[in-house]
């Protein structure tokens, strides 16, 4: 750290993702990426608009925001784009958290809510999920801020359904109401029709996962028009040009291509399954998942070994030091290969 650096800079302890290396081929089952390339017809549409790069984008994305918008039942104004959905998050926490605000969300959750609260200068407020790592709607009564729910839950995988986050909603009426649905679409239920009973709820998706686009950076929120415009200040006093051309154009050719991103659910929803059955059968504890990921522990090996052995053997996958959950790890669902020479790593390692 330079010694330039303000007292906020100082205190922040930054958000560490997952490896990324760049030396070896690993089986990549650690940071949740969809195994699928992006949609041949979102690839060919970028392809055409590549002349177009020596002009800026679009800072308003009019007609990306318009697509996203009508895949949502939503118009362009309930709708704002961000570079990945982490951006939104932290413009959200912005445009709604305050002092008197604090970000509200689970012990065991998505590690960058601490961090962009703490970046802002937010206080956050944690509720332990309940044993079985469950969010308990219940638990949030006495609770009021910015409460950020991650549905299906990471790195749990664990979902709630439609009616317990209106449960949630309805009695907040003076709160706002952020849910992520970055893993909704391998098994979860969206809560974005709500966004049309309640002014304070914020739904938050990415392209990152479900649509093969982790690389392009693509997120996007629907919410009452009022509180995206209050997003969209936030955005526009950091960067109007926040979605390149060739991400938004990559976006459009996804959202034509809806059969793919559907297709490409479903296997790896399967593929979840046999994955699931096949560590049970060799001890294996595993949380229900409605995630393209899994969450699993073995009474006979920590995580942290597992984590290890795995990785000499060229296998990635997630382990989180954190109390409560260091003997698990979160293994996200490839293809039906990558998944094979996971069982049989793990089967060799056991
Ligand atoms: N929310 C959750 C729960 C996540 O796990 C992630 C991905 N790490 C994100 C949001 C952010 O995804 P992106 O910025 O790629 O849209």
């Amino acid at each position: 750290m330079s010694r330039y650096a303000n007292a906020l800079t100082e205190a922040i302890t930054p958000y560490t993702p997952g490896e990324q290396p760049q030396d070896q081929k690993y089986v990549k089952l650690n940071t949740n990426e969809s195994p699928f390339p992006p949609s041949e017809k979102a690839m060919e549409y970028a392809k055409e608009h590549l002349r177009s790069l020596n002009l800026y984008p679009d800072p308003a994305a009019e007609e990306l925001r318009s697509a996203v918008a009508m895949s949502c039942q939503a118009v362009r104004e309930e709708v704002v784009l961000g570079n990945g959905s982490d951006e939104l998050l932290y413009f959200a926490f912005k445009a709604f958290g305050s002092a008197l605000r604090p970000i509200v969300s689970a012990d065991i959750t998505y590690g960058c809510y601490p961090v962009f609260a703490e970046a802002l200068g937010l206080p956050y407020e944690e509720v332990p999920l309940d044993e079985g790592f469950g969010i308990r709607i219940d638990d949030y009564k006495d609770k009021h801020g910015v409460i950020v729910i991650a549905n299906p839950n990471a790195p749990t995988g664990r979902a709630l359904e439609m009616k317990e986050i209106d449960a949630l909603t309805a009695a907040h009426p003076d709160d706002v109401i952020v849910v992520d649905e970055a893993y909704v679409d391998f098994g979860g239920t969206s809560v974005l029709p709500l966004t049309k009973k309640y002014d304070n709820l914020i739904v938050i998706q990415t392209f990152s996962k479900s649509r093969s686009m982790a690389g392009a950076r693509l997120g996007f929120a629907v919410a009452d028009r009022r509180l995206i415009s209050d997003i969209n200040k936030i955005r526009n006093s950091f960067n109007p040009y926040n979605i390149n051309s060739m991400t938004m154009s990559l976006g459009l050719g996804t959202l034509k291509d809806r059969n793919y991103t559907y297709a490409n659910c479903l296997i790896i929803e399967k593929n979840r399954n046999f994955t699931v059955s096949e560590l049970k059968a060799l001890g294996f504890e595993v949380l229900d998942s409605k995630a393209n990921f899994i969450f699993a522990r073995h009474p006979k090996i920590s995580g942290r070994d597992l984590y290890l052995e795995l990785k000499k053997r060229g296998v990635l996958i997630r382990h989180f030091d954190k109390e409560r959950i260091s003997d698990y790890n979160r293994i996200s669902i490839g293809t039906k290969e990558q998944m094979e020479t996971l069982i049989e790593k793990v089967r060799e390692i056991l």
